[in-house]
């Protein structure tokens, strides 16, 4: 279903054709097409990590979803199949190549720019080829993975003019992660969530931080509850330990 809209006439000098995070995508490839052309990040500081895995993750899009957009599937199905996503109003499964939206309200066959744009976030991540899960969740766990994907979108909807959603969505994890990100920068997050060269974050907050695998696990436990003024406490105390020079050699930690 194709659904039309018209640019808020304030808009009409951005680059996209979306004016709020909330309109409403359908399962047509024309809407899908649309999403795929923000998620180009045109402007964003993620542009060129986005770049490096775009055809790829496009290409494995096309071949699996064909002539079609998204799969949007009513709440009730959405709530049966994934029990344990209550919360979430969108899944990718990078293993099996697939992505499932729930549809927003009942017998709308739609769901809005922010959900599809989150997913294919997760989609374009490492590896861009799917058939594995995001590998940087190796480190960021999968609560720190949705802060950081979340944060990809917010930026990208930003720099786009694209108003940004009502909902609070992963508003506790992204505040982690922008508040990680002022201490080692978004390249390392960039390379960790595009390039799958997590180590290199890991290594850095290693050296800076001094950190231990228990300190990086009580962060995903703050990220997977929610807590993220628990979360910065811990990253404010963490901010004063003097960093540790020489950067050191390969750490061999090991992550379960
Ligand atoms: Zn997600």
């Amino acid at each position: 279903m194709k659904f039309s809209f018209t640019i808020a006439p304030e808009n009409q000098n951005f680059m996209s054709n979306f004016y709020s995070a909330d309109q409403k995508i359908g399962d047509s490839k024309t809407d899908s097409d649309e999403v795929w052309e923000v998620m180009k990040g045109t402007g964003s500081r993620w542009e060129p990590f986005i770049k490096h895995n775009y055809d790829t993750a496009h290409g494995a899009f096309l071949s699996k979803y064909k002539k079609h957009g998204f799969t949007i599937v009513s709440p009730a199905r959405f709530d049966h199949d994934y029990a344990d996503e209550k919360d979430a109003a969108g899944i990718t499964f990078k293993g099996k190549s697939s992505i499932v939206l729930k549809e927003d309200g009942y017998h709308t066959n739609a769901t809005s720019l922010i959900v599809a744009l989150h997913e294919l976030v997760h989609w374009v991540s490492h590896p861009a080829g799917q058939g594995h899960e995001t590998t940087a969740i190796v480190l960021l766990g999968h609560d720190l993975n949705e802060g950081l994907a979340q944060v990809v979108v917010e930026d990208i909807l930003e720099k786009q003019g694209i108003r940004k959603t009502e909902y609070k969505i992963y508003t506790d994890r992204v505040a982690i992660i922008r508040k990680m990100m002022e201490r080692f920068g978004f390249e390392l997050f960039g390379k960790a969530l595009f390039y799958g060269h997590w180590s290199e974050l890991r290594d850095e907050m290693s050296r800076v931080w001094s950190l231990s695998p228990v300190e990086l696990k009580q962060l995903w436990t703050f990220a997977h509850a929610n807590q993220s003024g628990e979360a910065i406490k811990c990253i404010d105390k963490l901010n004063k330990r003097p960093p540790r020079l020489p950067r050191p050699q390969s750490l061999t930690w090991v992550f379960r």
